[in-house]
């Protein structure tokens, strides 16, 4: 089984990456469940209509509440059948104001396991999509249990996100473990700039031991399925931008890289690094 996990700064384009994906993987026929791991709980919505599904977190509370423990919810509470067959699961996180959103993701990965929930499916392909802003080790958690094991940057051109992504990578460095989790590589999400953004990314992903995969192009058919509630998948599946999701699919699957990263220590190596590449396209006339 493979276990893949979608780590960037909120508002990367984390859950439309992971759905299409997700829809791309069951094109394959495998079976695939995405999971999404942020307190937002909207990973899974273009997989589901647009209708945000309930959470393992809040199905846990509801049944604490009746003085029930763990051991009163099953599979069918928690995990629900998305478009293409995906089945959705959302974590959820704590009530706002108490407790640690990392711990309660782990809480909820835990009672999927508990439940056995990868087997009973037959599952091939699992996709965390984890919230990467927040660099502690509550969002580290799920490549600390050993969910996660090949984990993804998702970027963009904007230098907030390679910011994050590098702090990530130091996350990753500090819980890799040889052979069996690891960084798998870098993914572009295009803000526009395509051909500045591919430099950047392959520069920064060089620049933390690994390798740019792919690149999904900005388009506006993409913005407009996330509206409408879809996939692109489904939305537009004779399109070129569902034939990037597929491409990126097939990329991920030949990918058998997991390496020990080498983050970028210092912020200000990392500016040099975002400068040198702005001033190459300054110098070359173009205006990223
Ligand atoms: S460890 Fe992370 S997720 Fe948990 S409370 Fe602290 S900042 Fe929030």
């Amino acid at each position: 089984m493979r276990q893949i996990a979608i780590y960037g700064k909120g508002g990367i384009g984390k859950s439309t990456v992971a759905s299409n994906l997700s829809m791309a993987f069951r094109e394959r026929g495998l079976e695939v469940m995405q999971v999404g791991c942020d307190p937002k709980r909207d990973s899974t919505r273009t997989l589901t209509g647009g209708r945000m599904i309930p959470t393992v977190l809040e199905t846990l509370r509801d049944q604490l509440r009746l003085g029930r423990d763990q051991s009163a919810i099953s599979l069918e509470d928690i995990v629900f059948a998305g478009e293409g067959g995906v089945r959705c699961v959302e974590s959820g996180g704590p009530e706002p104001g108490v407790g640690c959103a990392g711990r309660g993701v782990l809480t909820a990965l835990q009672i999927l396991k508990d439940l056995k929930a990868f087997d009973t499916y037959g599952t091939d392909v699992v996709i965390y999509d984890i919230l990467g802003d927040v660099v502690c080790g509550g969002f580290a958690q799920p490549i600390r249990e050993g969910f996660a094991r090949e984990i993804y940057l998702l970027c963009s051109g904007a230098f907030m996100s390679l910011y994050a992504a590098n702090n990530i990578a130091k996350g990753v460095r500090r819980l890799s473990r040889r052979g069996e989790t690891g960084l798998a590589g870098v993914i572009g999400n295009s803000g526009g700039q395509e051909e500045f953004e591919r430099d950047l990314l392959s520069q920064f992903a060089q620049a933390i031991g690994t390798s740019l995969i792919d690149v999904i192009p900005f388009s506006p058919v993409i913005r407009a399925c996330e509206v409408k509630g879809r996939t692109v998948l489904q939305h537009s599946p004779n399109s070129p931008e569902a034939d990037a999701f597929r491409h990126l699919a097939e990329m991920l699957l030949a990918n058998q890289s997991r390496v020990i990263p080498t983050p970028v220590e210092e912020v200000e190596d990392l500016e040099r690094l975002y400068r040198s590449r702005l001033d190459l396209y300054a110098a070359a006339g173009e205006s990223p």
